[in-house]
C-alpha cells in the first residue's frame, strides 16, 4: 500500500510495484519486485529507449512520456517485475523511489531494508535460503525411480 500511495496516490495494492506470488500448496506468499539487475533485460529490449538507468541509485526507470506501451519489456524481464498499467497504457516498475523507498520506510518489522546490492551477496542468499528452506531442493533426486 505504501508503494501504491507513493507512486499512484492510492492505497490499492493492485497499483503497487510489489507483487505477491502465491504458492498455495506450500502456503507461501512471496513478494517480488524489480531487482534492478545488472543485466537490465527490460532496458535493452525497449525499442524506444524509454527505460534509463538512474546513475545515482542504479534503478532502471521508465520514462512514461516515451513509453509506447508495447510490453516488450514485460516479456524481457525474467522475473516478471515490469507490469502493464491498463489505465495509463504504459508500463510500471519499481524505481526505488529515487533512493528513498516508501516500502522500506513503511515496513514495521524492517523485513524490507534498503541496502547496497553487494551486501546481499551469495553467502547472504545461502544464509537466507537455509533459514527458509523446506529441506527439498529442485535438484533433489526423486525417492522412487522415474515411472513408479
Ligand atoms: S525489471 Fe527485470 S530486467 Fe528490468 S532491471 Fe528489473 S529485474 Fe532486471
Ligand atoms: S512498454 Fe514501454 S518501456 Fe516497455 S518496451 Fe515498450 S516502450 Fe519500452
Amino acid at each position: 500500500m505504501a508503494c501504491a500511495f507513493e507512486l499512484e496516490g492510492s492505497f490499492n495494492p493492485a497499483h503497487s510495484r510489489i507483487k505477491i506470488f502465491r504458492f498455495e500448496e506450500q502456503g507461501r506468499f512471496v513478494p517480488y519486485t524489480c531487482t534492478q539487475c545488472a543485466e537490465a533485460w527490460c532496458l535493452h529490449a525497449c525499442p524506444v529507449d524509454a527505460i534509463k538507468m538512474n546513475a545515482e541509485t542504479g534503478a532502471k526507470v521508465v520514462d512514461e512520456a516515451t513509453c509506447v506501451g508495447c510490453k516488450v519489456c514485460t516479456i524481457a524481464c525474467p522475473f516478471g517485475t515490469v507490469n502493464y498499467n491498463q489505465s495509463s497504457g504504459k508500463v510500471i516498475k519499481c524505481d526505488l523511489c529515487g533512493g528513498d523507498p516508501a516500502c522500506a520506510k513503511a515496513c514495521p518489522t524492517e523485513a524490507i531494508t534498503y541496502v547496497d546490492a553487494n551486501w546481499t551477496g551469495l553467502d547472504k542468499m545461502r544464509e537466507w535460503a537455509a533459514k527458509t528452506d523446506t529441506g527439498h531442493s529442485v535438484t533433489e533426486a526423486p525417492s522412487e525411480p522415474a515411472g513408479h
